[in-house]
Formats: structure tokens, C-alpha cells, sequence
């Protein structure tokens, strides 16, 4: 089995997973508990919060911990946007989590403003800026896309922005950024960040989202005041102290400069292919997701066939491939046959050349019997 599907979720360190497993069996106590073995448990949470704050370049005060991505996103807007009153600028590439949560306070009445996208993938800048005015108080752009790998320059964004308008908070989704680009937010000027465990070889169900200190959000959960208060609900142990070895373990094995090489060596296989089309820039790119179109073939039927020759490929975003369309390639101005014949092939840092190299040729073998069905 190759699996080429890194962008919707991860195979879980081994190293992880013993760590985790320790929480379970020996480490299991409440961490809220004031005897020591509690105390321990709560020590092996702050330990991974200062992994998470490190690998951010943020202070360990600055890292709360949620159930996923889709948690922190929801916190981010629903607490720090929709108390205020103001409006908020969101790009169109957002994922499922941050756009469906912007679409709906949009039709509960708030302002919120979508900007457009480049053909390239990337947020059109001068549109972002040119929906911020004086009551602006969110803009929030996803860091790296989820469907094309594509990196957005947060540093440059927000940085017209906050000259527009000082007061604007800078809220970026990092799911897909996070360990691969650089995300040192306080170079990026970023107020708000989401990350997701699942991504990185840490189990799901474990999040974060990062403060600035200076930023007040209001609480997301309400309760027994764990997470300083911010978000209550008896911590999940496991997964953050899965989350915390996590990032140990992808940084040992992450090395830019060999995704770079797979990546254009991946794209040299793809162009070989007649009919292929590579979908985004592919030089602003974290080089771990690759989008291609093959106008004319289903993108379903492509992902079944290459999964019957046991390689396993996405098709955008897991969470919203049960829908028809994609809002993120479409808002791109790809055409219809373009759509609907994207695929998502997503790399991770343990990819190896030879696995490029076989799913290549399941591709080129599969799309040939697939447009000749289709055309003839
Ligand atoms: N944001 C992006 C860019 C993603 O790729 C995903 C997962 O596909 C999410 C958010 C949602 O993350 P989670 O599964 O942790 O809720």
C-alpha cells in the first residue's frame, strides 16, 4: 500500500504511540487532581505546551489545547470576531472549518467579507486589503492551502493590514503550515493560529490554537476552568502528550531540501502524463501537496482505480469530498471538467522516491484507460 493522502490525516510515530499508551495505563491520573500523581499528569501537559510554544516561537501562556483544528477555528471566530462590532475579511480558500463558520455568521447578519483568490491558489492581496476599512477587527487567511500546498505570506499580510488598520486581529488556520514552512508567528505578526495533531503523526482529537497575549478572547468552554479558563473539560492527556512527542519525532525525520527533490520529482512524473494539469503554484508550496486536474475523468473514479492498485490518493479536502464542486479550485476559475477532475496527491516526509515513482505509473496507466473509456 502507498499511501498519498498525508494532507487528510497521518500514520501515527510508533514512538508516539508508545507515549501515548503510557497515558492509558501508568500516567492515566486527572490532571486537575492536587495529589502528585495528578500533578505529574499535568507536568507531562506543560511539558508539550512548551514543545508546541517552542516549535511556534510563542510563549507557553500563548498555547491552549482543543479537540482538533476545527475547535480552534470555530473558537477563533466565534470568540474573538462575533462579540465584536466590526466586520471581518476572510479568504475564499479557507477550509470547510473556517469558511462554513464565516458563511454562517454571515447569515446570522454579520459583516464578513470574502476575498477573492489568485488563479495561482494564493489569497489575492490587494482584494484583502481593499475590503479592510476602520471596522475591520478579523481577517483571517488559511497559511498554507489544504488543496494546492500552496503558502500564503502571512508576514506580508498582515502587515498591510495592521497598517490599514492597527486594531485588525490576524487569525491564520496552520494546519497544514505547521512544522512545514516557516512558522515563527511573531516574524508572521499573527495574532491567532490553529493547528491540528493529526497532521503531523499525532493521533486525532488534538488541537491548539495559539493568543497573543495581548489579544482577549472569551472562553470557548465553560466548566471546570481548565486551560486557564479559556477551555474546560478534562484535558485530554493522550493526545497532547501525543501532539507534544509528535513534533519531536516529524522534525527528526523532516528535511526540506528531500521533499523539495520528491516534490519536483513528483512534478517531472506528473507533466509526463497526457492530460494531466497541475493545479497551483507550485513554487510558493510547502512541496507536500500536489493538486492535478485531468479534465474529462472523474476524479472519484480516478481515486477508486489508483485505490485498486493499492495507492491511495485524496481528492481536496477529505472532510468535504462527499460534496459536489469545489468551492476553493472553482473560486481559483478553474473550469466545470477541470473540478471534477481534481485529485489530491499529498506527500510526507517518510515518502519515498520509489513510492512516487510506482503511483506515478498507476496514474499514467489509469488515466489512459480512463480517457480512452471516456473519450471513445
Ligand atoms: N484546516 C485545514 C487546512 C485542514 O486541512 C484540516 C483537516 O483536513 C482542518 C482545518 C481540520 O482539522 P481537524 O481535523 O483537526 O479538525
Amino acid at each position: 500500500m502507498i499511501f498519498l493522502d498525508n494532507a487528510s490525516t497521518t500514520r501515527v510515530f510508533d514512538e508516539v504511540v508508545k507515549r501515548i499508551n503510557s497515558t492509558y495505563t501508568e500516567d492515566y491520573f486527572n490532571p486537575s487532581a492536587t495529589y502528585d500523581k495528578g500533578m505529574a499528569a499535568s507536568a507531562l501537559i506543560e511539558c508539550s505546551r512548551q514543545t508546541v510554544a517552542t516549535a511556534l516561537n510563542a510563549k507557553k501562556s500563548e498555547i491552549f489545547f482543543t479537540s482538533c483544528a476545527t475547535e480552534s477555528n470555530n473558537w477563533a471566530l466565534n470568540c474573538a470576531f462575533k462579540n465584536k462590532k466590526g466586520n471581518a475579511v476572510v479568504s475564499a480558500g479557507e477550509h470547510a472549518c473556517v469558511y462554513e463558520t464565516a458563511k454562517h455568521l454571515k447569515d446570522s447578519g454579520y459583516d464578513v467579507r470574502f476575498a477573492p483568490l489568485n488563479n495561482d491558489g494564493s489569497v489575492n492581496i490587494d482584494a484583502l486589503v481593499d475590503l479592510v476599512d476602520g471596522k475591520t477587527n478579523y481577517v483571517s487567511v488559511i497559511h498554507v492551502s489544504n488543496e494546492t500546498g500552496v503558502i500564503n505570506d502571512l508576514g506580508r499580510i498582515s502587515t498591510l493590514v495592521k497598517a490599514k488598520n492597527p486594531r485588525t486581529l490576524i487569525h491564520s488556520d496552520g494546519v497544514q503550515a505547521f512544522l512545514k514552512t516557516d512558522c515563527d508567528l511573531r516574524r508572521l505578526g499573527v495574532d491567532l493560529y490553529s493547528i491540528s495533531g493529526h497532521k503531523i503523526g499525532a493521533p486525532k482529537g488534538v488541537g491548539a490554537l495559539f493568543v497573543k497575549s495581548s489579544v482577549h478572547i472569551a472562553p470557548y468552554l465553560f466548566g471546570g476552568g481548565q486551560e486557564s479558563g479559556m477551555r474546560s473539560g478534562t484535558e485530554n492527556v493522550g493526545g497532547i502528550v501525543g501532539l507534544g512527542a509528535a513534533i519531536g519525532e516529524f522534525s527528526k525525520v523532516y528535511d526540506a531540501a528531500k521533499v523539495k527533490k520528491l516534490y519536483l520529482r513528483l512534478l517531472n512524473e506528473l507533466n509526463k502524463i497526457e492530460g494531466v494539469k497541475i493545479i497551483g503554484d507550485t513554487e510558493r508550496n510547502t512541496g507536500l501537496i500536489c493538486c492535478l486536474s485531468v479534465p474529462g475523468v472523474r476524479a472519484e473514479t480516478l481515486q477508486s482505480v489508483m485505490a485498486d492498485d493499492g495507492v491511495y490518493i485524496g481528492r481536496g479536502s477529505a472532510c468535504s469530498s462527499h460534496h459536489s464542486g469545489n468551492r476553493v479550485l472553482e473560486n481559483m476559475g478553474l473550469k466545470k471538467d477541470e473540478v471534477s477532475g481534481a485529485v489530491r496527491i499529498s506527500l510526507s516526509p517518510l515518502t519515498s522516491e520509489e513510492e512516487v515513482d510506482t503511483a506515478c505509473k498507476a496514474l499514467c496507466k489509469n488515466i489512459k484507460d480512463l480517457r480512452g473509456y471516456q473519450v471513445g
